[in-house]
């Protein structure tokens, strides 16, 4: 790891429109990167080809130059860690699947989707783990013998991680604090898929944080969840000396507070929910942007700013370089219960409707 320096990264799936949501979580990152003299790296996540959507990375792209939000490394940044674009990083990805089957911390597993689904009828609340995976067929009940025959055979295969019940797991988190896991809940997620000679989500964002040498992981709550498979994915490559600190931000909620807030409600209450219009490629639907709808830049990077945080007096326009003094913001937003941010969206539909911060 690099002498103490802070590196924080913003690792978008090019799936779609970056939802402002995700832009407040890049701006977090930023800010943390600018605050400790640190680095932010750009990374593509779009290991899942089903969900790719053309255009999506050059839309984040720009959304970042518009507001102004600038990356010291990563695609079209370039930087000394790359590829920074996942898909090219296969054979990384493979030779740490190895690494995991080789210390009998992974395992092949060759139920096929059709087998899956029957054991689903036949267990109630079935899930792949130390429980049933004794019954199922993986390179731990079929012998080696076999199991060679079937990948030469080019039978279709996952790489499942092995994780062992009875564990607590414990996630320090600097919003949540310790949040603590039992293991046995845990299924033994898919790391690798020989179909399309792609890593999951999972292992592809664990190998890059490692090999790029990220000291904080700053994401929205959604993936708080994943946190106790993460760990233990750092504790099977020897690398929980090094493993990140990880900061879970709350989500910007649904007005009512249920769920994400989604493109329906901005359309409903007349607000756009994305920086930049979009045309969406297959539907061809478009959706409004903060830009197309006459938005400062500032305007935007201010409201987000100020979801879940306020400095505690009077002042209610700050620019980006104020923020990064770290008198204004804290590093992390602290913990925010659901109603005050939205108390707080509350408030800046009717701020930031009213024509004011308007071109
Ligand atoms: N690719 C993930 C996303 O789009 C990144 C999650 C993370 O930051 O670990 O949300």
């Amino acid at each position: 790891m690099s002498e103490g320096k802070v590196r924080v990264r913003f690792a978008p799936s090019p799936t779609g429109p970056l939802h402002i949501g995700g832009v407040r979580t890049a701006l977090y990152n930023y800010l943390f990167a600018r605050q400790h003299g640190g680095e932010l790296v750009f990374r593509i996540e779009d290991t899942d080809s089903q969900r790719f959507v053309p255009g999506a990375e050059e839309y984040i792209l720009e959304s970042f130059k518009w507001l102004g939000i600038r990356f010291d490394e990563g695609v079209s940044f370039g930087g000394k860690h790359g590829p920074y674009r996942q898909s090219e990083r296969r054979d990384i990805y493979k030779e740490y699947v190895g690494k995991l089957l080789d210390t009998g911390k992974a395992y092949i597993a060759f139920d096929t989707p059709e087998e899956l689904e029957a054991k689903r009828k036949e267990i109630e609340n079935f899930q792949y783990d130390s429980h049933t995976r004794g019954r199922m067929r993986n390179s731990l009940t079929l012998p080696k013998e076999e199991v060679e025959g079937l990948i030469e055979d080019g039978q279709q295969y996952v790489v499942r991680f092995k994780i062992d019940a009875g564990q607590e797991i414990h996630v320090n988190d600097m919003i949540r604090g310790d949040v603590r896991v039992k293991s046995d809940i845990l299924d033994d997620k898919v790391l690798y898929k020989s179909a399309d000679e792609l890593p999951t989500y999972h292992l592809a964002n664990i190998v890059d944080d490692h090999l790029m040498e990220i000291t904080h992981v700053i994401r929205g709550e959604e993936w708080l969840p994943s946190a106790p498979l993460h760990v233990l994915l750092y504790r099977a490559f020897g690398w929980e000396d090094t493993m990140p600190q990880f900061a879970h931000l709350p989500l910007l909620l649904k007005p009512e507070g249920k769920g994400k807030l989604s493109k329906r409600d901005g359309d409903r209450l007349g607000f756009p929910v994305f920086p930049l219009e979009w045309h969406d490629p297959k539907t061809e639907e478009v959706s409004s942007g903060y830009r197309e709808s006459g938005y400062f830049p500032e305007a935007v990077v201010n409201f987000l700013a100020l979801l879940g945080w306020n400095p505690g007096t009077e002042q209610e326009l700050f620019s980006l370089d104020e923020l990064v003094e770290p008198s204004t913001l804290p590093s992390v937003p602290r913990a925010v219960p659901s109603s005050t941010i939205r108390k707080v969206y509350g408030s800046i539909t009717s701020t930031y409707s009213a024509r004011t911060m308007m071109r």
